[in-house]
């Protein structure tokens, strides 16, 4: 499965003014750095230069996955701000740079403003349903967008992938409604967003959808968070035989943000100024293992911030790595699955899906409702 994930800011700018740490260059792309990861996901919303590739020394072998800018306009909206982002300057950015390009989405979902920074994960990942006529509108405004990208495109690498958004747990119809009305347009794959974003059943539910229609190659799942997500991705490109499958899972960028060095064997470590307890380098990964000094693990400065993110991402890559070496033997798996409750329930909905189909399924964790004839 191809793993995109998004560099914090601090990464960037590292990458730009040519930080380096103990020889190293502070991202996952760079002949000199740590380790290597030849896919990483850019947003049009937070990078917009035209040439990005080269500003931040990202070699050609490497996969962008570019996202349009559609959830900076739906965070935006949430903090009471106004954003303009023009579909064509998305398309001719996306041209220039990726690989794979996400259609610019007005997500009908509406996120509410985080009250702190603390509350941002939550805030941003929920989302909430909406009102009939605004949810129409979003849909319109999508679709009035996936025209320009079109009718406009010029020659060029991009593949060009179709979101679908739409359904919340209370409004599950909604997903049908919207894809019905944007799978006409002539793109070359599809992309959803599963809300909650570290919800497994969420996510095997958005998935089951596009197997349900038949969707079963260039796939990519927008932001999912958490460690139970990733096992949905990685058993869906098996069962479902999924080509092409990807993700930004972004749990390591948040945590990153809140200084926490994450642990695959227990609590997490957290290097703040306020509290600063750990007097040892906790890990001896490919990051860490550069690190001499513990006091370096609490800098805020950019290379604080990075080396506390690529460990993260290194994590998140090998985690993954363990995930789809587990799968290969259905009896490891399937112990490993019933460890997570949540977990174990995406599983079965997927399982329903290739057994009853997409809607059958859904009748059985009563997500959609039986008409009483049918009970
Ligand atoms: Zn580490």
């Amino acid at each position: 499965m191809l793993f995109a994930p998004s560099p914090v800011a601090e990464i960037m700018s590292a990458t730009i003014k040519d930080e380096q740490f103990e020889g190293h260059s502070l991202n996952w792309w760079e002949p000199a750095s740590t380790f290597k990861l030849d896919s990483i996901l850019l947003s049009y919303g937070t990078t917009p230069e035209m040439d990005i590739r080269e500003k931040l020394k990202i070699p050609n072998n490497v996969i962008i996955i570019g996202d349009s800018g559609g959830y900076k306009l739906l965070t935006s909206r949430a903090r009471g701000k106004n954003v303009n982002i023009e579909p064509l300057d998305v398309l001719r950015w996306q041209e220039k740079n990726c690989e794979i390009g996400l259609t610019l989405d007005i997500n009908p979902t509406s996120l509410r403003a985080p009250g702190s920074s603390r509350e941002k994960s939550i805030a941003t990942t929920s989302g909430k349903t909406t009102t009939d006529e605004y949810f129409n509108k979003c849909l319109e405004e999508t679709c009035k967008n996936n025209e320009i990208f079109q009718n406009n495109r010029a020659p060029s690498k991009l593949k060009i992938y179709n979101i679908i958004h739409g359904g919340t747990f209370e409004k599950m119809e909604r997903m049908d409604i919207w894809y019905n009305r944007v799978k006409d347009f002539k793109f070359e794959g599809w992309s959803v967003a599963p809300k909650p974003a570290g919800n497994p059943l969420k996510i095997a539910i958005d998935l089951g959808f596009l197997y349900s229609r038949g969707i079963k190659e260039n796939i990519h799942v927008l932001a999912v968070y958490g460690n139970s997500a990733l096992p949905i991705l990685v058993y869906a490109k098996k069962k479902l035989e999924m080509k092409n499958i990807s993700t930004d899972s972004f749990g390591q960028a948040l945590l990153s943000i809140y200084r926490h060095h994450k642990s695959l064997i227990g609590p997490s470590l957290i290097y703040t100024e306020k509290n600063k307890i750990h007097t040892r380098v906790p890990c001896f990964c490919p990051v860490c293992s550069i690190i001499k000094n513990v006091e370096d693990m609490y800098r805020t400065d950019n290379t604080g911030y990075a080396l506390i993110s690529l460990h993260n991402t290194w994590l998140t890559i090998h985690f993954l790595k363990y995930v789809e070496a587990l799968i290969e033997n259905e009896e490891s798996f399937q112990k490993f699955v019933k460890k997570y409750n949540r977990l174990s329930e995406g599983i079965t909905f997927l399982n329903n899906t290739i057994d009853y189909g997409w809607e059958e399924a859904m009748k059985k964790i009563s997500l959609i409702q039986k008409p009483l004839t049918e009970w």
